[in-house]
């Protein structure tokens, strides 16, 4: 199954989040990581926050999505297990983007993921990976949805940290 995951930090040591998730995913039984997108530095949406770091990750793996889904979020966990200042602020957010053309509506399971049509700091780095690719369900690509989502305050931050 090829996959794509979307990364998300906005506390902490925002970097070696970023990192985190690589090595973790690249460490995982069943899993490759294929390819990284630029690291992209984003204005929050809703209450006041600090910026995040978005990237996209591509992943080929023979775990089912549900058992991805599990790995991704004990990976999250492991970033707030393992924050940078103890006790300091932390976050890492992984969402499972696209799975193979799957179509999913399961409790805590969606597919394609539901923020992904709209939101530019989820596009943008997925173009980068697949911008040809068929967002399921919507009969367009990453890059006409890409084209067509609001503007926003996101700039390019560099290369995704291994
Ligand atoms: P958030 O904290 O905003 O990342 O939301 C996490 C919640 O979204 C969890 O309860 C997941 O089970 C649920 N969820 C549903 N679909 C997905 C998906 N495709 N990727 C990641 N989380 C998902």
């Amino acid at each position: 199954m090829r996959a794509y995951v979307g990364v998300g930090t906005n506390l902490g040591d925002r970097w070696a989040h970023l990192a985190l998730a690589a090595r973790a995913l690249a460490a995982a039984p069943r899993v490759a990581l294929v390819r990284a997108s630029r690291v992209l530095d984003t204005a929050p949406l809703g209450p006041p926050q600090p910026r995040f770091l978005n990237a996209a990750l591509e992943l080929e793996t023979g775990l089912p999505p549900r058992a991805l889904l599990l790995l991704l979020q004990g990976i999250e966990r492991e970033a707030l297990r393992r924050p940078a200042v103890r006790w300091g602020p932390r976050s890492l957010d992984l969402d499972l983007l696209l799975a193979d053309d799957l179509i999913m509506a399961e409790p805590g399971l969606t597919l394609p993921h539901p923020g992904l049509t709209s939101r530019r700091f989820v596009l943008q780095p997925l173009a980068e990976l697949c911008g040809e690719r068929v967002v399921p369900g919507t009969g367009r690509s990453v890059a006409a949805l890409l084209a067509a989502a609001p503007p926003w305050d996101g700039r390019d931050a560099g290369l995704y940290p291994r």
